[in-house]
């Protein structure tokens, strides 16, 4: 680790007071704070207390002085070929009118506005209309279907919801609208209204008294003057739905002012962004990702932010560096998953646009290969930066730190520990410290950082339970992720310690697509996995015990029978969490206590030595694994 570098981040830790009471001044504070850090109530960390602050104007409105005429928010569609550049003031503009529409329709401070939308342009004033108005908003992922989007909507109960008729993936049009109604069908809940886009992609039903159009409101109120709301830096910004061990996904929640100070830090010391310049996040809003780098991140820093709907590969493999060109993108950020499908693509490509605008290509969600890693670094001469973080944490907890010191990356490597993070690796059933090339379970010793989770939405117990009683003897928050440090400091993430898998970046639990298939009526038991995939990183794979065996002994049965069950998970989870098979088994591998031995599957799967199986009940489960992987039918 570099000299400077490693006193910076001593001093985040051994003074986190006068640490942070500097980053806060990268943001605009309306009224100062009284105290740093409010850690009275162990493990929960308030941050910048009595400081009053706002996501939004410090996105839009501070810059409106400097760079009112300049690009902030750059929509490219390659679905249906739209670009549009909306400059910080018709940002402004755009934000103002869709607050007054949302407070028309009654939404206050504190209350929640669930955004369930594909990535057009009214999916970000959204979000910052709620941040202007101390709303709290919740998207959730496009590509969740009916009965995870009820979940959610029971969960944050908001009182509008913004939707659109339709996404659109690789040229085929996606309808939002009968999931969403589906979903508030079964849901307990009832928003009071549903505000939806019409983007003339598929027909909409409209439900009379509950659903707007967007268009007439926007004329209503294309005049309205929305003032900032002010919020105390503890109130809070958003909640964000994310997978866990158990069925039911937490909303992980975020504070104001901690949250905006973390992204201004993050984009001066660790992406080197400046105001003026273009960043291009190509996540999707539904996720973390998205929220700090596309949205909230690039534009605290002043800088424009491309919101891009389509694939990497239509309509060729070089749009990506197409836009890098025409829009002189400075800083990209993207996932393994996408350089290893342009991987497969002609490489002339990399090289056919003028890419010397970029200064560094961010890669996270996932682990990043080596061999991935190089390829892209050296097809596009650019430096490449893993950086490994959590729904949880809200930007980097590893990274390198370019902008305090230039620090070489090692492939393979997401970097050393971000300021800020107290980080250790600490032995799984003893708790105990451990050191170089050791490997632990990647922990933070609290208070967690501002930017971080507060709490989950509604329950502070849970918080506790799940984040800091997981590890023996330590107070420590466990980030579910085993990982191992080299002697220069750097560390390795080595999987999840969970039953958390990630396909193409994508953060899954295995729990909830177990659920899903279960409401077929003819499985008896199931187990889902996460399985290698040379492309995503990982897929879902499922093994089902059916109630009665015979009933899959045909091919055509079975055939027929896996179809049934990946429709169930489509309709009531989405197709990104649908297995890319189903094997039927006669047993699943269990302990003696009746524990499934998941990791045992994995890596039978994975044509791995499965390990100590000592306390395995039946050997002969795990071999119908091996057979069922290795028979064509399954
Ligand atoms: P999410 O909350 O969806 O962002 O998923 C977080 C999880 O993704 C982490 O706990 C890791 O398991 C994995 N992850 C994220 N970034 C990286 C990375 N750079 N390298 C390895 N794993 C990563």
């Amino acid at each position: 680790m570099g000299q400077r570098y490693e006193a910076f981040h001593r001093r985040s830790i051994e003074d986190r007071e006068g640490f942070w009471a500097e980053q806060a001044q990268l943001i605009d504070w309306h009224e100062p704070f009284t105290q740093v850090l409010d850690y009275s109530r162990p493990p929960f960390a308030r941050w910048f207390v009595g400081g009053r602050t706002n996501l939004c104007h410090n996105a839009i409105d501070r810059h409106l002085a400097e760079r009112a005429g300049q690009p902030a928010l750059i929509h490219v569609s390659t679905e249906t070929n739209e670009e549009t550049v909306y400059s910080f003031a018709e940002l402004h503009r755009e934000t103002m009118t869709m607050a007054a529409i949302l407070a028309g329709q009654g939404v206050e401070r504190g209350d929640r506005v669930l955004i369930y939308m594909p990535m057009i342009p009214q999916a970000v004033f959204a979000m910052l209309a709620c941040a202007r108005i101390g709303a709290i908003h919740s998207v959730v992922f496009g590509g969740f279907a009916s009965n995870s989007l009820a979940a959610r909507i029971d969960d944050a109960t908001p009182k509008v919801v913004v939707s659109a008729d339709a996404g659109s993936r690789a040229g085929k049009a996606i309808a939002y609208k009968p999931l969403l109604d589906e979903a508030i069908r079964i849901a307990r809940h009832k928003p009071a209204s549903v505000v939806l886009v019409d983007r003339g992609l598929a027909p909409m039903e409209r439900v009379a008294g509950r659903d707007l159009d967007y268009a007439e409101l926007r004329k209503a109120h294309a005049e309205a003057e929305v003032p900032v709301t002010w919020l105390e830096s503890n109130e809070i910004s958003y909640t964000l739905y994310t997978s866990g061990t158990t069925g039911t996904p937490k909303g992980v929640q975020r504070d104001v002012g901690g949250y905006a100070v973390a992204l201004a830090a993050s984009m001066r010391h660790i992406y080197c962004g400046k105001a003026g310049e273009t960043y291009f996040c190509t996540s999707d809003i539904g996720w973390v990702v998205g929220h700090s780098y596309i949205v909230y991140g690039p534009l605290i820093a002043g800088m424009a932010t491309i919101l891009y709907e389509g694939t990497p590969i239509r309509p060729d493999a070089g749009i990506l560096w197409q836009l890098v060109e025409k829009y002189r993108v400075s800083l990209m950020f993207s996932a393994p998953t996408a350089i290893r499908v342009l991987k497969k693509q002609d490489p002339a490509l990399l090289t056919k646009y003028d890419t010397s605008s970029l200064r560094t290509l961010f890669l996270a969600g996932e682990p990043l290969d080596e061999p991935t890693a190089r390829w892209i670094s050296e097809g596009l001469g650019r430096p490449i930066i893993d950086n490994y973080w959590q729904t949880e944490t809200g930007w980097p907890i590893l990274a390198l730190a370019n902008g305090v010191e230039r620090m070489t990356a090692k492939f393979g490597s997401p970097g050393v520990p971000m300021y800020g993070y107290d980080l250790h690796l600490l032995h799984e059933q003893t708790g105990a410290e451990l050191g170089v090339n050791e490997k632990g379970v990647v922990a933070i010793f609290p208070p967690l950082p501002p930017g971080c989770m507060q709490t989950v939405w509604g329950d502070d117990e849970r918080f506790v339970e799940t984040y800091f009683t997981t590890i023996p003897g330590q107070a420590a928050y466990s980030t579910f992720d085993w990982g191992i440090r080299d002697e220069d400091g750097y560390y390795f993430i080595l999987g999840r310690t969970d039953d958390v898998i990630n396909v193409a970046g994508h953060r899954l639990g295995t729990r909830e697509i177990e659920e899903s298939l279960s409401h077929h009526a003819a499985l008896a038991e199931c187990a889902v996995i996460g399985m290698a995939d040379a492309i995503k990183g990982q897929v879902a794979v499922a093994f089902a015990v059916l109630k009665d065996a015979s009933a899959a002994a045909q091919p055509e049965a079975a055939l027929r029978l896996e179809k049934e069950m990946l429709a169930i998970v489509d309709r009531q989870l989405g197709a990104v969490a649908r297995p890319s098979r189903v094997y039927f088994v006669m047993a699943l591998p269990k302990t003696r206590s009746g524990k499934v031995l998941r990791r045992a599957i994995q890596a039978v799967c994975e044509q791995r030595d499965p390990g100590d199986l000592t306390t395995i009940e039946d050997p002969n489960a795990l071999q119908q694994v091996r057979d069922a992987v290795g028979s064509p039918h399954g």
